[in-house]
C-alpha cells in the first residue's frame, strides 16, 4: 500500500509537456523502491543518510530519474543540514519550481524540469554568505554524480 503526497504534476506549469514522461508502471520498474519514494511520491530521505551530503568531487549532478543535467560540484557548499546543498541550479531551465503548502508550511519545492520528478526544496534568507544566498537543498538519492569538471 503507498501513500500518495499527492498527483505529480502532468506538465510544465506554463503547460508543456515534460521532455521525459513514462507511466507510473515505467518508473516503478527503472527506480529502486527508495527512489521512487523520494522522486515520484515527494518523499525526503533521512538527514545525513544520504551519499552525496558531504561529497566535494568535482562533477555534474543528473536527475537519477531522466538523467538531465541539474547542478554542478561548483555551487555545494556545506550547509550541516544533512542532505545536499547548492546555492544555484544549473543556468536556464534545469529546475522548476513550485509552492508547497504540505506539513503546515510554506515551501518552494524543487522538480526537475525535464521529468517533473521531486528532487528537494529551496530556501531563501538563511544567511550562508553564498552568492544567491539560497539553499537548494537536494535529497541525494535524486540525484546522480557525474565526476568530471
Ligand atoms: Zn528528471
Amino acid at each position: 500500500m503507498t501513500t500518495h503526497t499527492g498527483p505529480l504534476p502532468a506538465t510544465r506549469p506554463d503547460g508543456t509537456p515534460f521532455v521525459t514522461a513514462r507511466s507510473d508502471e515505467e518508473w516503478r520498474a527503472t527506480l529502486s523502491p527508495s527512489e521512487y519514494h523520494v522522486l515520484r511520491e515527494a518523499g525526503t530521505e533521512r538527514a545525513f543518510t544520504g551519499e552525496y551530503t558531504d561529497t566535494k568531487t568535482r562533477g555534474t549532478y543528473s536527475c537519477r530519474a531522466c538523467g538531465a543535467h541539474l547542478f554542478t560540484s561548483d555551487t555545494k557548499f556545506d550547509s550541516h543540514c544533512g542532505w545536499p546543498s547548492f546555492y544555484s541550479a544549473l543556468a536556464g531551465d534545469a529546475v522548476i519550481e513550485l509552492e508547497d503548502v504540505s506539513m503546515g508550511m510554506r515551501r518552494v519545492e524543487v522538480r526537475c524540469a525535464s521529468c517533473g520528478s521531486h528532487l528537494g526544496h529551496v530556501f531563501e534568507g538563511e544567511g550562508y554568505g553564498t552568492p544567491t544566498d539560497l539553499r537548494y537543498c537536494i535529497n541525494s538519492v535524486s540525484l546522480r554524480l557525474e565526476p568530471g569538471e
